[in-house]
């Protein structure tokens, strides 16, 4: 072999190995299977149309949010809905077997958390803030908090290898306002994916074609084709710029590209993980640079 096919191959080898080195790991945890979706499903068709491995988690099976179904036939449901959902957008979709509407921060769940998010080598962790109408969605923010530090601690769950670094820990947005309202430290223009982020929530039937619209009185108007369906969760779940999300995608993506943004999805930075600078925060989101 003469030395430039060994100088290519090295390059080769170097860029193969860089390009790994590139990749970014997600984590989106949620209670119940469809509430990763919500929170950052265009943020996730984002990241793994450029290649970047997302996880979703929901920390309960889903057994008990239904008028007409539940239990283990119900549970059976979200978990085939979470696995087309998670197609449609790229994302792994794990579904963890503790029952809806019980969830309860024990450590045995805790411990749990920390191992996928260190088997998924994650950069970025997303979840829910910790007041919330729900108690699931609550205490699944304690699990996600209680993660945050303990998953570079080696004598935690030492048959996982602890992360050498900790992630980014991030609240998705909310409209809570006690004790404090959502914060958007970071926004993510998801025009471009919106569509596929509803396409992958419409996913979730059981949820957004039956649970939901009979929670608020509306299951009559639940259109019949999968097309209009599309149609009516796209109206329905369209995210309305708030002025303070507005300002946070002046900062990211410049006054005269957040101009022409129509959707987004805003994180607020958790205390307890690491604390990114701005630089890092576009290593981490580099649809923001595009
Ligand atoms: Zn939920």
């Amino acid at each position: 072999m003469n030395k430039f096919k060994i100088l290519f191959l090295a390059f080769t080898f170097l860029s193969l190995f860089s390009f790994a080195q590139e990749k970014i790991n997600v984590v989106v945890i949620g209670a119940h299977p469809d509430d990763c979706d919500v929170d950052a499903g265009g943020t996730t068709s984002l990241f793994t149309k450029a290649g970047h491995n997302v996880l979703f988690i929901s920390v309960t099976n889903g057994d008990a949010g239904h008028h007409e179904k539940g239990g283990g036939a119900l549970a059976k449901i979200r978990m085939a809905e979470a696995q087309e959902a998670g197609k449609r957008v790229g994302a792994k979709y794990i579904v963890l077997d503790h029952h809806d509407g019980e969830l309860m921060p024990t450590l045995a769940i805790r411990l749990e958390i920390i191992r996928l998010i260190r088997e998924w080598n994650a950069d970025i962790v997303i979840g829910p803030r910790p007041n919330d109408y729900h108690p699931d969605h609550r205490n699944t923010a304690i699990l996600m908090q209680d993660a945050a530090y303990l998953v570079i601690v080696p004598n935690i769950a030492p048959d996982t290898p602890p992360l050498k670094k900790n992630p980014v820990f991030l609240f998705a947005e909310d409209r809570f306002q006690k004790p404090n309202p959502f914060q958007p430290d970071i926004a993510i223009d998801i025009t471009e994916t919106f569509d596929q982020k509803i396409y992958g929530m419409a996913a979730h039937a059981s949820q957004f074609f039956e649970w939901l619209p009979w929670t608020m009185g509306k299951l009559d108007k639940v259109p019949e084709t999968e097309e209009g369906r599309l149609e009516w969760l796209k109206e329905w779940r369209k995210p309305q710029l708030k002025d303070n999300v507005k300002q946070s995608l002046i900062k990211w993506y410049g006054a005269e590209k957040a101009e022409k943004i129509k959707y987004a999805e805003a994180f607020e930075i958790c205390e307890f993980g690491r604390h990114p600078s701005d630089e890092e925060i576009r290593k981490l989101f580099p649809m923001i640079e595009k």
